[in-house]
């Protein structure tokens, strides 16, 4: 399974207790920084101009289409 599915499935648990909040944010980190420069987001549209053209740069989510960037 490629680790953008996984990623993008932790991150979309819905869970209502702060604690695995907590956990559940941390593990999507902590995955974020294995993945591979480049690597495109899964299931993902850029918040600021709406492209699927989000990828993963040095740990961030970058948006090829805008310049956008969101890290952690
Ligand atoms: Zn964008």
């Amino acid at each position: 399974m490629p680790l953008a599915y996984v990623i993008n499935l932790v991150g979309n648990l819905n869970v209502e207790e702060d604690n695995i909040n907590t956990w559940k944010n941390g593990v999507v980190r902590a995955l974020k920084r294995y993945m591979q420069d480049g690597e495109k987001a899964v299931d993902k549209i850029c918040p600021e101009c709406g492209e699927e053209a989000l990828v993963y740069q040095d740990g961030c989510l970058t948006c090829n289409a805008c310049g956008y960037s969101k890290c952690g």
